[in-house]
């Protein structure tokens, strides 16, 4: 309960320190914008924009810790400084909760004592969690850096499914998923295996907006009992992974329980699969756990970050969520877990894995990540587990779905982590708007047309509705997605959005259907197709 003298707003967590101006770019200018860049989202010229919710990747601003980080990022071919600082980063972040290392002070503060750097930052030996070290991490690799997330996924799919079909190439296998990441679906089917959802029962159940921060339902959550089910029918051995995405991005970024990740560990042990995390939004989801789940109160961030990886035997991350850098991903197995020992029958999968990253992403030491890149990210993965930041962060997702709501509009409740959604459905119901006229991406249209505001439509358009048989159709939720930048927007820029919105969705007869008019049938057609919106 609160108490007198207790606000309910966040303490401010941090100000500015460099500003960017945003152009007056005038209506008439957008639009011809707009009518030569064939009303396409992904082709409108960003430095054109007020603000900009497309997406949430890469997109943070860096603080002064990690732009300082960058002045010592180190340029080698073999071994640069930040390589070693940034896998004992790795180890703080994920497995040593508030007993943290930070041997990234040791640059940072200039140390020259040769004895110290080689004892406690070159020469240290690990093995046995997620990032080996010294000699163990060169006859036994486990951790794997790539310039971002999908790089991660390329390189684990596609160097196991040669080993899983060595056999038979037309043999079947499955990963499930409590909902598969765009990127890590496509991966998954490249490589000739079947992705599979088991989103949570409640996804679409309704939620009261005035309970939004007294409790959270966890919608990201996996279906348990359908795993099971689906394991058992299908039988273990076309199953070579599970996968468990935190927070739940597919699934309007809900996030994922304790509880439920303990539940899903277990099945993975009872069936003996390892259990690998889509692990983009650990910090988010860490928060949510802490602030809603019985028993996390009065556990840290780092805590809680610790417990959840230790149910896991691997990840695939992309630092460009969570991580605030602008750039990087990673994959990390346990050392001599079982996806070690699963798929290491004919060699050290560790082994495999290195040669493929080094044939595709260079030297295992910057995995296609400059050297800046590399400090960036060690320096951002302590800076997102402050918690008085994530309070602001989730506190403002939540604000602007608070006053969506209140406004009228139809928002998915309760937001998750890093984006709100409208629901297209609802918000043109009593119009005479259809699913194929596109009315998610006619709203994205006037929004940017009018207020210079980019959103995302995530709906009939972009899961390509028309493309698809009557029974694929089932699927397809009809979303318009704000990702908001981490850092980035203060509370003004989210009161323009919401009048912006609020006063179209007051006028939301006059908004127009669209036809596409270019490239209805191309592969990943929301990045490349040409759009008409038909004005009455
Ligand atoms: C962004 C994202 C990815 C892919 O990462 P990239 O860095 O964009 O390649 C994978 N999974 C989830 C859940 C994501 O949000």
């Amino acid at each position: 309960m609160k108490s007198m003298y207790d606000l309910d707003v966040p303490i401010p967590s941090k100000k500015a320190h460099i500003v960017r101006n945003i152009k007056e770019v005038s209506q008439a200018q957008r639009e011809t914008l707009l009518k030569e860049t064939e009303y396409s989202m992904f082709s409108f010229p960003a430095d054109m924009l007020i603000l900009d919710f497309l997406s949430d990747s890469g997109t943070s601003t860096m603080t002064d810790l990690q732009w300082a980080a960058i002045l010592l990022g180190d340029e080698s071919y073999g071994r640069n400084r930040g390589y070693y600082i940034l896998l004992d980063a790795i180890r703080d972040t994920f497995e040593r909760g508030d007993q943290q290392k930070k041997v990234i002070n040791l640059i940072l503060s200039g140390e020259t004592n040769v004895d110290r750097l080689m004892n406690e930052l070159y020469l240290t030996s690990f093995e046995g969690g997620f990032v080996n070290g010294g000699v163990h991490q060169l006859k036994r690799p486990n951790a794997f850096l790539v310039p971002q997330g999908r790089c991660a996924e390329y390189l684990l799919f596609s160097t196991i499914a040669p080993l899983l079909k060595r056999n038979n190439p037309k043999d079947v296998f499955y990963i499930p998923n409590n909902g598969h990441f765009d990127t890590t679906e496509a991966n998954i089917r490249a490589n000739g295996f079947q992705p599979v959802n088991f989103f949570s029962n409640n996804l679409l159940e309704d939620f009261p907006v005035e309970k939004i921060s007294l409790k959270n339902p966890f919608k990201g959550n996996m279906d348990v009992d359908g795993l099971k089910k689906f394991i058992e029918s299908k039988g273990v051995g076309t199953i070579p992974l599970i996968y468990l995405t935190i927070t739940n991005n597919t699934a309007a970024g809900q996030p994922v329980s304790m509880k439920n990740i303990k539940e899903v560990r277990d099945v993975a042990n009872k069936f003996d699969i390892p259990l690998f995390l889509d692990a983009c939004r650990y910090a988010e989801n860490a928060y949510f756990i802490k602030e809603f789940e019985q028993g996390y109160k009065n556990k840290s961030i780092p805590t809680i970050i610790m417990e959840l990886f230790s149910y896991v035997d691997g990840f695939t991350i992309s630092f460009k969520k969570d991580g605030l850098a602008n750039m990087g991903g990673g994959l990390f197995f346990r050392d001599q877990g079982v996806f070690h020992r699963k798929f290491s029958e004919d060699g050290d999968i560790g082994i495999k894995l290195k040669e493929r990253q080094i044939l595709i992403f260079g030297n295992d030491s910057y995995g296609g990540l400059s050297g800046r890149d590399i400090m960036a990210l060690a320096a951002g993965l302590y800076e997102v587990v402050k918690e008085s930041y994530l309070k602001e962060r989730i506190t403002q997702v939540r604000d602007f779905a608070t006053k969506l709501s209140h406004n009228g509009v139809p928002v998915v409740l309760p937001p998750g982590g890093h984006a709100i959604y409208i629901n297209v459905d609802k918000f043109f119901a009593g119009t005479d708007m259809k699913i194929n006229d596109f009315g998610g991406v006619g709203f994205a249209i006037e929004l940017l047309r009018y207020y210079g505001i980019r959103a995302c439509e995530l709906g009939p358009f972009a899961f390509e509705w028309d493309n698809k048989t009557p029974k694929e159709r089932e699927g397809i939720l009809n979303l318009i997605r704000f990702a908001i930048p981490r850092n980035v927007y203060n509370t003004d820029h989210i009161d323009y959005a919401v009048a912006a919105v609020t006063e179209l969705y007051n006028n939301k007869e006059k908004i127009p259907k669209v036809k596409i008019s270019r490239g209805a049938k191309l592969r990943l057609r929301h990045f490349q197709s040409g759009l008409q919106p038909i004005y009455k």
